[in-house]
């Protein structure tokens, strides 16, 4: 009766447990000794000291206390007494899991490592790919994390459909984190939403937790920001519920990183700002977390102005490298502050401190050479103080560096700064060769940013040589700023002008359609005037009616010009394959009368079937051959002639006339809208043929050129690119006739 009792009570332990609510787990666990006190060696007793160990054991964890850790331990010694051998992998395991608590990781390996042994000596898969998966989390800690990879791997292969969901998921768990730590970003990807259904379904709050973090990073090198926070808001409130503190400061900081990389600031500094504040929180992180969050908030406070704060931040920041002999994170927060003194114009404060770094980089960084930024910083520190050949060998050798390490963000700065000194010394032609170094370097380092800017926190783990790189990045949080800003607002810029072109669009249609109606009034209002006063109307009223129904004309012509212009490319971008002979054909049949008034010619030959938009072609070539039968010299019969010719890629079109030609100077201003050179009486016309023409050559990605002689004729020669065939269906019966 007891003995089912007990199970039950275990049972609900175990379950609570797995929710991490630890309360309840304990209430149930302590009945449950309670029940099974008396008989000591009862298989039973083992395994509930077991469990409450557990459960102090993560308590311990979450809250960084060291009391409750040895309190887990006492249980487990007391679980190990009370025997059965069956547990023994079991108490092992968590032997291992309090050494790592207690950042013992030999100890925890030591253990790990026994436990895998009989596991495999007793052929228990389940407990072998839990030892297994328990050494891989330990290499982490110590960040080797190519063993941690290659134990991965291997428990990856022995999963089997047979393994028990909840080893499973502690398996694919491992997986996942490794192969983040990698940067194998697309592996995390394939197995993250599968990892966390399954951490739902088994209700394992922890792993939930983990896998929520890592999806997140997952959303957040692709630069899908919304769903990265998304998860991380999930991470951030089930850590806190739980108080799994390390991990609500992990969601903190990396919502911080997403604000960082969407430039918000304010929100960012908040979120590093809070975790800064709460001390539960902050405890709960390890040292160099400690100091990569100081370090960014120093950068942050900066950005705000916050000066006084940013100062404090990145001292901290360097001292707790110094503490801990993190050589990068006190050159890197050096590093900061002495951008701000330049910055502030306090050059011999910056002076003092690039010394200590000289001094720190020459001794202690080993290798001889000297940092990239650290040069940049003197090329500007020797600038600033007017020494400018100095500033250009510092300048110089701080890009060299720059590229030798790929550190894209110095070597932009340093062409920068070498543009600047240029500039100011009046050697124009480097100035201009470094702005353009200035300007490649920044687009390789927007491509680098836009995959990394995530990836940065959860790297912070990794501090060897190997991983230099990403160390480089995430110490130019600063700068990444600025740059993300700078293009957010490049986007934004882009838009506008969009907008302001679709409402200039929208305002010629609107106007010249809006306008036709009245304009359609007062023309028929004056007809029916002169005809009213037709009989006593005077001659000079006559010649008056005349004007406005001139003028009415005109307008009329001119909107719907404008209508027309309005209309290129909006409807229909589409391309088929086009005869130009047929378009020729049309067009001819269009000036019929024209042509026979003036004796006039049009002469095509040879035209091909290209492939285009058969509209614009047919508006583009209308109003060159209108324009060279209008355009003709006195007494001399035009002739048109369109010609055709394919040069490489391009289609290039010649349409020529015998007219009045167009002098030089006018050759540009021909193609504004409403530019004409004559006066109406002359030529007709409303000054917009061209522009339009010049519209629809830029819709099709071409260019015109203008060869003409005045009082010898005009040649118009269109070029523009052909259609890659190889990425459309080849299907020429739409207009091939
Ligand atoms: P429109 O023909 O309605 O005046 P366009 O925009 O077609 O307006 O042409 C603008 C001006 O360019 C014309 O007024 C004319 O002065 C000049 N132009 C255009 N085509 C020719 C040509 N083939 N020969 C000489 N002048 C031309």
């Amino acid at each position: 009766m007891n003995k089912r009792l007990i199970n039950i009570l275990v049972k609900h332990a175990e379950k609570a447990y797995l929710k991490r609510e630890f309360e309840k787990a304990s209430l149930y666990a302590n009945q449950a000794i309670d029940l099974s006190g008396k008989d000591n060696k009862d298989n039973n007793l083992s395994k509930i000291y077991l469990l409450k160990g557990k459960i102090q054991n993560s308590k311990g964890q979450y809250a960084q206390d060291n009391d409750l850790i040895e309190d887990a331990e006492s249980y487990f010694n007391q679980a190990k007494t009370s025997v059965p051998s069956s547990l023994d992998v079991q108490i092992l395991l968590n032997y291992g899991h309090v050494f790592v608590n207690k950042k013992n990781y030999e100890s925890a390996l030591e253990k790990y490592e026994s436990a895998l042994s009989i596991a495999e000596k007793n052929s228990d898969l389940e407990l072998i790919l839990t030892s297994m998966v328990h050494i891989s989390r330990v290499f982490i800690n110590q960040k080797k994390i190519k063993n941690a990879f290659e134990i991965a791997g291997q428990f990856f292969l022995l999963l089997d459909d047979n393994v028990k969901p909840a080893t499973k998921l502690l398996c694919y768990e491992q997986y996942i984190a490794v192969h983040i730590r990698m940067g194998h970003f697309v592996v995390a990807a394939e197995y993250g939403v599968q990892t966390l259904e399954l951490s739902i379904e088994l209700e394992d709050i922890e792993n939930e937790i983990k896998v929520l973090n890592s999806i997140a990073i997952t959303h957040a090198v692709k630069g899908e920001y919304k769903q990265a926070f998304d998860y991380l808001m999930q991470c951030k409130t089930k850590s806190e519920a739980i108080g799994y503190h390390e991990y609500t400061g992990k969601s903190l900081i990396n919502i911080g990183n997403i604000f960082s990389a969407l430039s918000n600031h304010e929100e960012a500094y908040s979120n590093y700002k809070n975790l800064v504040s709460v001390r539960t929180l902050y405890n709960g992180l390890d040292d160099y977390t400690k100091g990569i969050l100081l370090y960014n908030l120093g950068c942050i406070a900066y950005l705000l102005d916050k000066k006084n704060e940013a100062f404090r931040y990145l001292n901290q920041a360097k001292e707790i490298g110094e503490k801990f002999k993190n050589s990068r994170l006190i050159a890197r927060s050096q590093y900061e502050l002495i951008r701000i003194y330049l910055g502030e114009e306090q050059l011999e404060e910056a002076l003092k401190l690039a010394k200590i770094v000289e001094q720190f980089y020459t001794t202690s960084d080993g290798n001889g050479k000297e940092n990239e930024s650290h040069l940049a910083n003197l090329a500007e520190i020797n600038y600033l103080q007017g020494k400018y050949e100095t500033a250009i060998e510092y300048g110089i050798k701080a890009s060299q560096r720059a590229s030798e390490v790929q550190n894209h963000k110095t070597r932009k700065r340093s062409y920068k700064i070498l543009s600047n000194i240029y500039k100011k010394l009046g050697d124009l032609e480097n100035a201009y060769l470094y702005l353009n170094l200035y300007s490649e370097a920044s687009e390789e380092f927007f491509k680098e940013m836009r995959r990394r800017t995530m990836v940065d926190l959860e790297m912070k783990y990794e501090t060897s040589r190997k991983e230099k790189e990403i160390e480089l990045l995430r110490s130019e949080m600063m700068l990444q700023q600025q740059e993300l800003e700078y293009t957010q607002q490049l986007t934004e810029k882009n838009e506008k002008v969009a907008i302001a072109q679709e409402e200039i669009r929208q305002f010629t249609y609107a106007v010249s359609h809006d306008l036709k109606e009245p304009l359609r009034m007062i023309g028929s209002f004056s007809k029916l005037l002169s005809q009213k006063y037709e009989t006593v109307a005077t001659s000079d009223d006559l010649e008056f009616f005349g004007y406005i129904n001139n003028g009415v004309v005109r307008m009329s012509d001119l909107l719907n010009a404008l209508l027309e212009y309005g209309r290129v490319g909006k409807h229909d971008d589409e391309k088929v394959w086009v005869n130009l002979k047929t378009i020729m054909e049309d067009i001819t049949e269009t000036y019929y009368l024209k042509i026979k008034e003036e004796k006039a010619a049009i002469h095509f030959e040879n035209l091909p079937i290209i492939h285009s938009n058969r509209l614009m072609l047919f508006q583009l070539l209308q109003n060159l051959v209108a324009n060279g039968l209008k355009f003709k010299r006195p007494d001399v019969a035009p002739i048109v002639k369109v010609s055709y010719q394919e040069k490489d890629e391009m289609h290039i079109i010649r349409v020529s006339d015998n007219g009045i030609g167009i002098a030089e100077e006018y050759q540009e201003r021909i193609f504004q809208i409403f530019a004409r050179l004559h006066k109406r009486e002359t030529y007709e016309g409303t000054g917009i043929g061209l522009a339009m023409c010049k519209k629809i050559i830029n819709h099709l990605n071409g260019d015109v050129q203008i060869n003409s002689e005045v009082g010898k004729g005009t040649t118009f020669v269109i070029s523009f690119p052909k259609t890659d065939l190889s990425k459309i269906n080849d299907n020429r019966n739409n207009d091939a006739k």
